[in-house]
């Protein structure tokens, strides 16, 4: 178990999907935001997973006993990576026996509403509110946007970030579908500045 962090860092948020974020919740140079229950309950939050209601509940009684949560989190993103690393296949179904378990246990408050796409115009979705009776519920939103990453989203414009150290994944939502970095201002700039530097040396 890795040690709570006193201050987490911020989580990358870039991946244009929440399954995506969830993957990126580790990084290449193992820094981890769900260590611990309590910083799984605080990247859930800054992830948008749940919101500051749902967090205080979970909060109560305390985090140490979100640990064991925290831990099958950590496995529910391996497992998703391992989904999502031979697309060719289409998987057998005991690999998705862990996700499919999850979403029978799911006894969240659902409701229609209506938002917007990413072009602006009216949509609508299905807004879910964990019951989080028991701290295991916590993985639902996870579970969902899983389902919903394999269900909805174009697979094929799943990108990893040219950073050569940066392991970060996104979805390309660009019309070009020529994103490159999981940020310009980190790996973006980094990449630039690298080719100045060949192209001034030569
Ligand atoms: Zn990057």
């Amino acid at each position: 178990m890795t040690a709570p962090h006193k201050n987490p860092p911020e989580p990358h948020l870039i991946g244009g999907h929440l399954a995506i974020d969830f993957l990126n919740s580790i990084t290449a140079d193992r820094t981890e935001w769900l260590g611990s229950g309590a910083d799984f309950l605080v990247w859930l939050e800054k992830s948008g997973a749940i919101d500051a209601n749902a967090c205080a509940k979970a909060r109560e009684g305390g985090v140490e006993r979100l640990d064991p949560v925290a831990t099958e989190a950590r496995h529910l993103r391996e497992q998703l990576r391992a989904l999502l690393s031979d697309r060719s296949v289409l998987p057998q179904a005991d690999r998705l026996s862990p996700l499919n378990e999850l979403l029978a246990a799911d006894e969240s408050r659902a409701r229609l509403v209506v938002g917007t796409n990413a072009e602006g115009a009216p949509r609508f979705h299905i807004e879910r509110a964990p019951a989080l009776s028991r701290p295991d519920q916590l993985l639902q939103p996870l579970a969902w946007a899983i389902a919903d990453l394999l269900c909805n989203e174009d697979l094929n414009l799943l990108r990893r970030c040219e950073g050569g150290a940066c392991s970060l994944m996104f979805i390309d939502r660009t019309k070009s579908h020529a994103r490159r970095w999981c940020s310009m201002a980190v790996c973006g700039n980094r990449a630039k500045a690298a080719a100045h530097r060949a192209r001034t040396k030569g």
